[in-house]
């Protein structure tokens, strides 16, 4: 036990020691590794024809910021570019070589990325004096442009695929009728091989359209030239970096300047030239596509594969896409372009601009509609409910008049009975006289008269009684109220007799034209002048009368005011409520009747009793016409 003890703490040191070195020998590798990758990767850039000439600098550009956004380091940039290839193919590199040489004698950088065919060729020619085990990325150029067979281990290709013949086919499919292509194609060395390719490639279109190539004019020759096309012509812009007079044309100045001119629409095969609203468009290459897989071989490169390694197919051209604005320009229509096209630059509709503020107001006018809908629906059941209430109304009016007339039925017949019994009493008086010889003439046609009259009398009791149990329709006329309450009174006054109650009428001098039913408006005077004969027919009362009475004023007025004992004050709020009677054979509908009737025609109808005696007053009010 002893000795473990000794024993422990010394191999505890050594163990500890160990650990120690070992830890420090990873830090300072991590250290010497992290300011390895701290150390900034550099590439040097070298472009064919300059810094601004298209389509090479958007590639530059593109695969720059690429390899910055996909290498986790920092990374150093040096651009240099040949000086002669736009103009000959002189070898006059001699110095270009010495001054590259010098510059990187000390420190070549870890890649050198050519843009375009110029820059990959003279690299490739001068690859063993400046710059010997340096990787190597050929980009930005045709596979047709690149000697494969004299690549190094530490050379590799992005190249792209040019398909000439895809692009012109897409020119006679969207505008059938074209006749003359016009081609555009500058005079520089890599332009001058292109022009051999452009006319290979396009032979086999000869006998279907006329081909213009464009190679032997100045540029403002060809602006001349395309402005004046025949018709159904096209220009295909392939490049123009050195005119025939020697001018090189940078950036996309010239594209637009033709574009603008000519007098035939334009279209090209790589999507630097398109989206300005220049070219019409079609199958193209994409800059984005190339310029990524070029920055991805970079960025691998930069990690330490080989570059002779990575090999890449070229890319070819992209699905085609149409420019909306020079579709219309051009009067190209949806359905003329290829399968699977895109068509960019369209104006947004209304709709995708709009889309929640139509969704809102269409909800909005759907809500209302339906709101208003509703509404209507209500107004009509309305309607046909008031028309039911006022059938039925008409129908309850009509077996109220009935039920009248049964009351009345006693005094009528003693009404009817008297001239009835007054023409027997001529009858036998005229038949005396005639049996008299010589007749009195003169007798015998008063007696005539007086039967003609009471036989009118009886015709007109019935006539009335008919008319007041006729079942009528509801109609409004004109007529003068004073002449209702007139008929109206003389109508009831034998049922006044007949209770022994003196039934008086008092009209306004004037007629009280109104516009109402005329029979309804009867029944209204008939129910209100019953009821006041009823309460004024007590025997014990010390006056029996009944008063109707017309008024002038904003509205036709009729009062039946009676010498009765007045509405009790716990009956009276119910006296218009539907069957209810104080009577012994009440049905109790008369009054509610009333009110019905004369709020249908708009007026207003209420009672009092009588000030200062003993009665009831019923005032009905109706607008004049
Ligand atoms: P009915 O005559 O069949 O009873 P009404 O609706 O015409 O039905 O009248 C309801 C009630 O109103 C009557 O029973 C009565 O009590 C009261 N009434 C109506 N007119 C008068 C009046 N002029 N004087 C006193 N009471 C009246």
């Amino acid at each position: 036990m002893h000795s473990w003890r000794t024993v422990l703490p010394l191999r505890s040191l050594v163990s500890l020691a160990v650990v120690a070195l070992l830890a420090t020998a990873i830090f300072l590798s991590t250290v010497t590794s992290s300011r390895a990758d701290a150390e900034p990767k550099r590439i040097m850039m070298l472009h064919s024809f300059g810094l601004r000439f298209k389509p090479w600098t958007d590639y530059a550009q593109f695969i720059r910021s690429e390899i910055s956004r996909r290498a986790q380091r920092p990374i150093e940039f040096d651009d240099q570019s040949l000086l002669n290839a736009r103009l000959t193919n002189d070898k006059t590199d001699g110095p270009f070589v010495d001054y590259l040489h010098a510059l990187y004698a000390q420190k070549p950088p870890d890649l050198i990325i050519a843009i375009g065919a110029p820059a990959a060729n003279f690299v490739q020619q001068y690859r063993e004096r400046i710059f010997p085990g340096t990787p190597m990325l050929f980009t930005a150029v045709e596979a047709r442009r690149v000697q494969y067979d004299q690549l190094t281990e530490d050379d590799t290709v992005v190249a792209a695929a040019h398909d000439f013949p895809a692009s012109f086919e897409t020119i006679l499919r969207v505008l059938p009728q074209t006749k003359t292509i016009a081609v555009v194609n500058g005079v520089s060395p890599n332009e001058t091989f292109w022009l051999g390719e452009l006319k290979r490639e396009t032979a086999p279109l000869a006998g279907r359209v006329e081909l213009k190539f464009y190679n032997d004019l100045s540029f403002e020759d060809i602006l001349r030239d395309a402005a004046n096309l025949p018709p159904h012509s096209a220009i295909f812009w392939h490049l123009m970096n050195v005119d025939a007079a020697g001018v090189a044309h940078e950036a996309n100045a010239a594209l637009g300047r033709l574009s603008a001119t000519a007098s035939a629409p334009v279209f090209s095969y790589i999507d630097n030239f398109f989206g300005d609203a220049t070219t019409v468009g079609g199958p193209m290459h994409s800059i984005e596509e190339l310029s990524t897989v070029a920055a991805t071989v970079a960025v691998r490169i930069l990690n330490g594969e080989k570059a002779g390694d990575i090999k890449t197919s070229p890319t070819r051209y992209e699905a085609p896409r149409f420019d909306w604005r020079q579709m219309q320009r051009w009067g190209i229509s949806e359905s003329d372009l290829p399968r699977g096209s895109t068509v960019l630059f369209k104006p947004p509709t209304m709709w995708a601009i709009y889309r929640s503020q139509i969704l809102t107001v269409s909800a909005v006018i759907v809500l209302q509609a339906a709101f208003i809908a509703l509404l209507l629906q209500e107004r009509r059941r309305r309607h046909s409910a008031e028309m039911d209430s006022r059938q039925r109304m008409v129908e309850l009016a009509h077996v109220n008049r009935f039920s009248t007339a049964g009351e009345m039925a006693a005094s009528l017949a003693h009404e009817i009975n008297q001239p009835l019994g007054a023409i027997l009493n001529n009858v036998e008086t005229a038949k005396i006289i005639l049996e008299t010889e010589p007749p009195d003439l003169n007798e015998l046609k008063e007696i005539v008269g007086d039967i003609d009259r009471d036989n009118r009398r009886a015709g007109e009791i019935i006539r009335h009684l008919r008319s007041y149990v006729m079942k009528a329709p509801f109609e409004k006329k004109d007529f003068d109220l004073n002449d209702l309450v007139s008929e109206t009174v003389n109508f009831l006054s034998p049922q006044a007799r007949a209770r022994q109650v003196a039934l008086r009428s008092k009209l306004t001098f004037s007629p009280l034209r109104i516009n109402a039913d005329r029979i309804q408006l009867q029944q209204v005077l008939s129910n209100l002048i019953l009821n006041a004969i009823d309460a004024a027919s007590d025997p014990t009362l010390a006056e029996r009368a009944v008063m109707v009475a017309t008024q002038d004023g904003e509205f036709a007025e009729v009062s039946v005011s009676d010498t009765g004992r007045g509405v009790p004050e716990e009956v009276a709020k119910s006296i218009f409520d539907p069957f209810f009677s104080t009577k012994k054979h009440g049905m109790g509908m008369g009054l509610s009747i009333v009110r019905t009737i004369v709020t249908t025609h708009g007026g207003q109808i209420d009672f009092e009793n009588r000030n200062g005696a003993t009665g009831t007053i019923f005032r009905l009010k109706l607008p004049l016409a």
